[in-house]
């Protein structure tokens, strides 16, 4: 349970010192419950108050992170039941099978999806996270060759499955450095794999029965001090796995269960063999609540999907995704290319930029900030009208770069012409079109 501000207060040094910035330690003591203070703006705290301090405030389901260098995967870290109460943190990881009893050539091709399937959309890249190995052989040697591969082929996170710890333990001998996941802690194997966690200090996942036995299980790995632990409830029909993944986040966010406050992990591919229907239930973890998503296969068809619906829920409800506010050059424009203004929300400047670039005519992309907000709505909410947009454009330098000093400003913005008329006298204002498909056309037929 998070402790309240009187309680943090009892543990601080109580000598008003005012060293942390806030005038008194209760001051600071209640920042700190409200989460608006970091505990290390106060030296004198003693060890034991921290490690108290540190307990309660770690988040109700605890971040582990998978992999190491440049490609880590970090799950969990959740704070709410749903995105609209603040945001959700840790986006899943989608990860694709590969088996020990594979031929070599399916591996490759199943590496090369997983290093070549990434889609460039609104600014960023979207890629899956995450090589899931299983030994279906039982064979430690083939397992540590494929893991080996692996770590050859690509630098991304690894999870290595096999219920036999000396399996894993051969895998992990190729790919220790990278901070596997190690998978399936069960009720057999639990004392080994304790021992593996411990030795190799990778995280691992535990696999239960039943919710019972995951508890059960959770909690010997915390007594020996292993914290990097992610579920598996063990359901692999839909409506188990969803009714677990929903009964986990809950306990762990709304009764501060400890035992369940860990990431989770899914696999759809072991719920059906149709590739579609796998997509559609790891569309519903992507939705609730997985941490983990591990798919048979990737099909470009399928993963867009997912990574767009995965982008949508974990962009933070409270901060638009923004371009920054500037000139842009689109196919190398002269100083007597068209002029276009736009406003900084990312899809609108992706979609109007990429209909720009499509059309192949040189020409001039003037973005104005407005907080993010798209045409329409940054024009009711008075971001996008001529009050505001011509000090942008006088100071911006677009009339430094062209002769002709005519804008192009949204067809959705057309009300403001006359109002920018008057606000700009040197510019001659053009209305262009509403859609962003007809900009190709509206720019061919611009005449200087
Ligand atoms: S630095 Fe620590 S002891 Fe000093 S006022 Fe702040 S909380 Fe109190």
């Amino acid at each position: 349970m998070p402790l309240t501000g009187i309680e943090i207060f009892k543990l601080l040094p109580k000598t008003n010192c005012k060293e942390c910035g806030d005038p008194t330690c209760l001051a600071f003591a209640m920042k700190l419950a409200a989460g608006k203070a970091e505990l290390t703006l106060c030296k004198y705290i003693s060890e034991e108050a921290k490690s108290k301090l540190q307990e309660a405030a770690a988040p109700p389901i605890l971040p582990v992170t998978i992999g190491a260098g440049n490609r880590v995967l970090k799950v969990g870290g959740e704070t709410v039941m749903f995105r609209h109460e603040k945001r959700f943190e840790n986006p899943p990881g989608l990860a694709i099978l590969i088996t020990d009893t594979m031929p070599d050539a399916e591996v490759t091709a199943r590496l090369d999806k997983f290093n070549n399937l990434k889609y460039i959309r609104v600014g960023l890249t979207l890629r899956p996270d995450m090589v899931a190995l299983k030994s279906e052989s039982g064979d430690p040697a083939k397992f540590e060759a494929l893991a080996g591969k692996v770590k050859q082929g690509t630098d991304g996170p690894i999870m290595l499955i096999s219920s036999n710890p000396d399996v894993l333990a051969a895998g992990l001998k190729a790919c220790a450095d990278r901070n596997p996941l190690l998978y399936p802690v069960t009720k057999e194997n639990a004392d080994r794999m304790i021992e593996l966690a411990k030795t190799s200090k990778c995280p691992v996942a535990v696999k239960g029965a039943s919710l019972d036995e995951l508890v059960e299980l959770t909690n010997k790995l915390t007594a020996a001090g292993i914290k990097n632990i992610v579920l598996d409830s063990g359901a692999r029909t839909l409506r188990r796995a969803f009714e677990d993944q929903v009964f986990i986040r809950r306990s762990a966010l709304q009764k501060k269960f400890r035992p369940l406050g860990f990431p989770t992990i899914v696999f759809p591919g072991e719920m059906t063999t149709d590739p579609m229907k796998v997509a559609v239930i790891a569309a519903t973890f992507v939705a609730k609540y997985g941490g983990i998503i591990v798919l048979s296969d990737f099909y470009g068809e399928s993963l867009f999907p997912l990574l767009v619906e995965r982008l949508n829920i974990y962009t933070d409800p409270q901060r638009p995704l923004a371009t920054t506010e500037g000139i842009y050059e689109i196919n190398n424009p002269t100083d007597g290319s068209p002029v276009l203004l736009t406003s900084n929300f990312s899809l609108t400047y992706f979609i109007v930029s990429g209909e720009m670039e499509n059309s192949r005519v040189p020409s001039w992309l003037v973005v104005k900030d407005t907080e993010g907000l798209s045409v329409m709505t940054a024009w009711a909410a008075g971001k996008f009208v001529a009050d505001a947009i011509a000090p942008f454009v006088r100071k911006c330098g677009i009339a430094d770069k062209v002769k002709h000093h005519r804008l192009t400003i949204p067809g959705y913005a057309a009300a403001e012409a006359g109002g920018l008329e008057e606000e700009l006298p040197n510019w001659k204002i053009e209305v262009g079109p509403r859609e962003g498909s007809l900009i190709p056309a509206y720019l061919k037929a611009w005449k200087p």
